[in-house]
């Protein structure tokens, strides 16, 4: 069996302020964090954090509207991931006001001894990139780098 952790975006059909009067509409899309078995997306459900409605996210940047359940209190938030995590890392991603798809990211890695970089934030300029990253080791440590990324240069 091979799992994978992806974040990815799913499109809401709410709004944000600022686009009200774009035409066409530029619907709001926010981020999802899913476990990806044998190249299948694990089904969950998950909470705009815009408008609050509740989706239910079937595949990689797509889901359906769950009617009834804007509630949304079986969806586990960062205090329920705090839980089963060190309070080591705990602090640390407070500190960097890391959203739960960052949480949820960083446990999945752990719980199943799994490596990554998990991108943290980014400062664009220009058309250089910095981006701050937590390397996620398969003994559960952690290094945070800071790396910077050339934009290739687009020919008018
Ligand atoms: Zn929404």
């Amino acid at each position: 069996m091979n799992l994978e952790g992806i974040r990815h975006l799913i499109e809401c059909h709410c709004i944000l302020p600022q686009f009200r009067s774009m035409n066409p509409p530029v619907y709001h899309k926010f981020v999802v964090f899913s476990i990806v078995e044998d190249d299948v997306v694990k089904p969950k459900l998950s909470q705009c954090n815009n408008c609050g409605i509740v989706h239910r996210v079937i595949d990689l940047c797509k889901s359906e509207i769950v009617h009834g359940a804007e509630e949304g209190n079986s969806i586990r938030n960062i205090e329920d991931i705090k839980l089963s995590l060190s309070q080591k890392i705990v602090d640390f991603l407070s500190q960097q006001k890391s959203d739960v798809t960052i949480w949820e990211f960083v446990e999945f890695l752990l719980e199943n001894k799994k490596e990554a970089e998990v991108v943290l934030s980014k400062d664009q300029q220009g058309n250089i990139t910095q981006i701050k990253i937590l390397h996620v080791r398969p003994d559960g440590t952690f290094k945070v780098k800071s790396e910077t990324r050339q934009d290739e240069m687009e020919a008018e």
